[in-house]
C-alpha cells in the first residue's frame, strides 16, 4: 500500500510535520511513501515574482529529494482531477499526509480535498506546521481572540513552542515509492512555469536557508534590537521569503533562537527577534478570526472612509516616483528584489495611505504582486496596522513624516542612494529633502529638481491634516 505526502507551501526535507509522521506510519504499517506536489490551475493564471521564487524553491526541493532518490511527482488539473490521477497509478492508497492552512484559498482547498479523501476511503492526517502557536492555542480568559498584541504576546511567552521534528536522509530513500513520472501533463506544466522564471535568485533552497539562518545566528541576531530599524544595514534575518514558503521551518529557526538565547549576554537583542515570531503568529490568528479582513477594516469605526482614486498619483508610489527619496528608495527596492525592509514597508504604506489617502486595500494588493515573502495575514495586519484600521492601540494621529524617517533611520543616506542613482551625488544635508537644494546645489550635485529627480509629489503638513480630518470625521460619523 501507498501513503502519500502532499508538498505545499513547505519545500523543505527537515522539520516537515506531514513527512515526519507520514514515515512513521510507513513504517509501521509497511507502506511505500508517494510524495506529490499539486500544480492547480489558478497556479498557472497570474505569474508574478513571488511565483517566480516559488517555483524556483520547488524546484530546489524536488533536486534535493531526487538526489535522494525520493521523486516528488507532480500532478495537474483540477483537485479531483489530480487525486484520481494518483490513484490510478498507484495499487492501494491508504492514507495521506499534509500540512494544513487554516485561512483564505488553502483553507477552501483542504475542505475540498478531506471531501474527496473521505469518499475514497483515504486516511487524512493534517498538521499545523506553519506557524509555532497556532490561530486557536491562545484565548482571552474571556473567551474569544485577542485583539491586542501586548496582551497576546503574554499568554503567547506562556505557552510551550514545538520543537524540530528530525528527519533521517536514509530513511526516507529506504520508503520512497518510486516510478520515474506519474503525470506527464503535470511535469509539463511545471515546466512551462519554470520556463517563465527569471529572476535571478542565486540563494534558493533549504541548504541556502539554512546557511542565511545559521549566519543571522552567529552574528546579526544578537545586535537585532539596535540595528533591526536601519535598511542599509544587514541587521535583520531577511529569513522571510523561505520560512512563507516553507523552505526553512519555524519551529528550527525558533529554536536556534533560543539556543543563542541560552549562551548570550544580549538577551534584549534576541527577545526582540523572538518577539517578532510572536507578530508573525499574531497577524495569523488576527486573519483566522477575521476571515473577510483582506476586504475589510477590522475596526468598524473606520468603515467608509472617502478614499483618493488618482491613478496618478498611485503610479508615482509604485514606481518609486514620488519625490520623497526614502518612499522611491523602498520601492526600487521592492521592484528590483522582491523584498523590502521592515520600516519602509511602514513607511511607503503610511505614505499611500496617509499623505496620499489612497485606499489600504490597494496597496495591500499591489505587495501581494510585488513581495516573494507575500503572506497574507502579515500583509493585511501591516497594511491595517499602517492604515490605523486594524488591531493597533495607536489612534489615527500615527501619521508617518517620510522625512523624519529617513533622517532617523538612513542618516547618511547609503540606502537612498543605492536605490535612487540619480540622487548619487547629492550631499548629506540635502539627501533626505532634495528639493531644499539651491540651483548651485542642484547643478553640483547633478541632479536637477523636476528633471532628474522629480518635486515633493505632495506637502506633507498639509496632507496630514486632511487625512486627521478625515478620519476623525469617518469615525463619529460611524
Ligand atoms: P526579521 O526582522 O528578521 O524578522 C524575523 C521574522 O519574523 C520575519 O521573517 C517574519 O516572518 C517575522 N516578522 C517580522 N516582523 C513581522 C511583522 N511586523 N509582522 C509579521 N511577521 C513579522 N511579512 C511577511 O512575511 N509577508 C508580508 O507579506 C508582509 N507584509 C508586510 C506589509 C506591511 C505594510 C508591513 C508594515 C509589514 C509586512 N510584513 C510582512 C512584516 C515584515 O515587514 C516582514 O516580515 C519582514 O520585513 C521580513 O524581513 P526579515 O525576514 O528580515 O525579518
Amino acid at each position: 500500500a501507498v501513503v502519500a505526502v502532499w508538498f505545499r507551501s513547505d519545500l523543505r526535507l527537515q522539520d516537515h510535520p506531514a513527512l515526519y509522521h507520514a514515515m512513521q506510519y510507513a513504517k509501521e504499517n509497511d507502506c511505500a511513501l508517494l510524495f506529490f506536489f499539486h500544480v492547480h490551475p489558478a497556479l498557472s493564471k497570474t505569474f508574478t515574482k513571488r511565483h517566480d521564487y516559488f517555483f524556483r524553491s520547488l524546484a530546489a526541493v524536488r533536486k534535493t529529494a531526487a538526489d535522494l532518490k525520493c521523486p516528488v511527482h507532480v500532478v495537474s488539473g483540477e483537485l479531483e482531477e489530480a487525486f484520481a490521477t494518483i490513484q490510478s497509478s498507484v495499487k492501494s492508497w491508504q492514507a495521506v499526509f499534509y500540512n494544513k492552512d487554516d485561512v483564505g484559498f488553502g483553507k477552501q482547498r483542504d475542505e475540498k480535498a478531506e471531501a474527496w479523501f473521505s469518499k475514497q476511503s483515504i486516511k487524512s492526517h493534517t498538521f499545523e506546521d506553519s506557524h509555532l502557536v497556532g490561530p486557536y492555542d491562545i484565548e482571552k480568559k474571556s473567551g474569544g481572540p485577542y485583539l491586542v498584541f501586548s496582551s497576546y504576546l503574554k499568554a503567547w511567552r506562556d505557552i510551550d513552542k514545538p520543537v524540530p521534528l528530525s528527519i533521517e536522509e536514509e530513511e526516507l530513500e529506504s520508503l520512497a515509492w518510486r516510478k520515474t513520472t506519474l503525470d506527464t501533463e503535470g511535469e509539463k506544466v511545471l515546466g512551462d512555469l519554470l520556463g517563465k522564471c527569471e529572476m535571478p535568485w542565486k540563494h534558493t533552497g533549504e541548504d541556502a536557508a539554512r546557511k542565511r539562518m545559521r549566519a543571522f545566528m552567529n552574528k546579526a541576531i544578537t545586535g537585532y534590537h539596535e540595528k533591526r530599524d536601519f535598511p542599509a544595514i544587514a541587521g535583520t534575518s531577511r529569513l522571510s521569503p523561505y520560512l512563507k514558503n516553507g523552505v526553512l521551518s519555524i519551529r528550527t529557526l525558533h529554536h536556534e533562537a533560543l539556543r543563542v538565547l541560552e549562551k548570550t549576554s544580549a538577551t534584549k537583542q534576541v527577545d526582540t527577534y523572538i518577539q517578532e515570531l510572536a507578530w508573525r503568529d499574531f497577524y495569523y490568528m488576527v486573519h483566522v478570526h477575521h476571515p473577510d479582513s483582506k476586504d475589510n477594516e477590522i475596526d468598524a469605526n473606520y468603515r467608509g472612509i472617502p478614499w483618493t482614486t488618482n491613478e496618478e498619483w498611485l503610479d508615482r508610489w509604485k514606481t518609486g516616483t514620488t519625490g520623497f527619496p526614502i518612499v522611491d528608495a523602498a520601492m526600487r527596492q521592492l521592484e528590483k528584489t522582491g523584498w523590502m525592509h521592515n520600516r519602509l514597508r511602514m513607511v511607503v504604506a503610511s505614505f499611500l495611505t496617509k499623505d496620499l489617502l489612497i485606499d489600504w486595500r490597494v496597496g495591500e494588493r499591489f505587495f501581494e504582486e510585488s513581495l516573494i515573502d507575500y503572506d497574507a495575514s502579515s500583509n493585511i495586519g501591516g497594511w491595517q496596522w499602517a492604515a490605523s484600521t486594524g488591531t493597533d492601540a495607536v489612534p489615527y494621529f500615527r501619521v508617518f513624516n517620510p522625512t523624519r524617517q529617513s533622517e532617523r533611520f538612513d542618516d547618511e543616506g547609503d540606502f537612498i542612494r543605492a536605490y535612487v542613482p540619480e540622487l548619487k551625488n547629492v550631499s548629506n544635508a540635502h539627501i533626505h529633502a532634495p528639493e531644499t537644494m539651491s540651483e548651485e546645489e542642484q547643478q553640483e550635485a547633478g541632479c536637477i529638481l523636476g528633471k532628474d529627480y522629480p518635486k515633493p509629489m505632495v506637502d506633507h503638513k498639509a496632507r496630514r491634516h486632511i487625512v486627521l480630518d478625515t478620519f476623525k470625521q469617518v469615525k463619529e460619523k460611524n
